[in-house]
């Protein structure tokens, strides 16, 4: 039993803060929205009342938060989890942020002896809900292998993927290769339907073949029936498409088609989609096509 601090208990952070309560950690959670709170309540957790409440006498902290502001609020501001830890706590940030904003954390929670992972997700809101996230790492060794128990309750495919940052790196990777994926299948949509060809009875062909991907198998269904619950919101997408091509900036390499599914997804936010889970880029691809 581990006594953890869990923080950013929303649409990722909630049903994973469960899973950790369910393996039998003791954990106290915050967040700024009281439903997400008592909904960690109800799981067997306990709510606090504050970040330095929740980070108390932790020996590891999940943040599980937006964006980047947020994790500097919630980690790096006073009152936040550097100031409010003991030294020797394990800080495993597992939002999708930029790998800039990671390496920082990582650099002034040495100056106060708290070790820190950057450690984002793939998988979804089902993956949080089955516990069964993909983790990449960027952090020490040791400090991954101190974690790994922890991270086995929330997800399956678990990889230490270098320093500090590189988990930020590759996740931003798995977000360009998402983006691009969606909108792609938004286009086989709309020239199915365009051609007169049932759009649900084509994908499950794509499924089966060498086109079939994940998301063609998770969520071909919702999309052909326009549900576009979220999910991941479009407006955090657009997030990730930033973080991507401002990495490839910093590596100096081009990433062409990313940059053109980056456009679609701030075109998505600007036609007032930003709430939408992303699959709504099939709005903006139809939209392109006069639909
Ligand atoms: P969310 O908006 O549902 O949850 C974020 C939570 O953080 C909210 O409950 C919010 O109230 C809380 N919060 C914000 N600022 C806070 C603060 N200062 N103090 C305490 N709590 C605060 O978002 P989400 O979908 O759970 O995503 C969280 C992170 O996970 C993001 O970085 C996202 O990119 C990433 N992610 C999401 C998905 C997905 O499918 N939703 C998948 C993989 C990764």
């Amino acid at each position: 039993m581990t006594k953890l601090g869990f923080i950013g208990l929303g649409i990722m952070g909630g049903p994973m803060a469960g899973h950790l309560v369910a393996a039998g950690h003791e954990v106290s959670g915050f967040d700024t929205n009281a439903d997400a709170l008592a909904r960690l309540e109800a799981a067997g957790g306990r709510a606090a009342n504050g970040v330095t409440d929740a980070v108390a006498g932790a020996e590891v902290v999940i943040t599980m938060l937006p964006n980047h502001p947020q994790v500097e609020a919630v980690v790096l501001a006073a009152g936040g989890v550097l100031e409010s830890a003991k030294p020797g706590t394990l800080l495993i940030d597992m939002s999708t942020i930029r790998p800039e904003t990671s390496i920082e954390v990582a650099e002034r929670a040495a100056e106060r002896e708290i070790r820190v992972l950057d450690a984002p997700v793939s998988g979804g809101q089902a993956g949080a809900e089955q516990a069964s996230l993909s983790i990449m790492a960027g952090g020490d060794e040791t400090d991954f292998a101190a974690a790994l128990p922890i991270l086995e309750a929330v997800g399956k495919t678990i990889v230490h993927v270098g320093p500090h940052g590189a988990g930020q790196v590759v996740k931003a990777a798995n977000q360009l290769v998402v983006g691009g994926t969606y909108a792609l299948i938004a286009e086989a949509i709309v020239l199915l339907e365009a051609s007169g060809v049932d759009a649900g009875v084509g994908l499950d062909v794509l499924a089966g073949g060498l086109a079939g991907s994940r998301i063609l198998e998770l969520k071909r269904k919702s999309m052909v029936a326009r549900d576009f619950a979220p999910g991941f919101r479009i407006d955090l997408h657009h997030k990730d498409m930033g973080i991507a091509l401002a990495a490839a900036r910093q590596a100096d390499v081009a990433l062409p088609i990313t940059g053109l599914v980056a456009q679609l997804v701030a075109a998505g936010r600007a036609m007032g989609h930003g709430s939408l889970d992303h699959s709504a880029l099939l709005k903006v691809v139809e939209t392109l096509s006069g639909a």
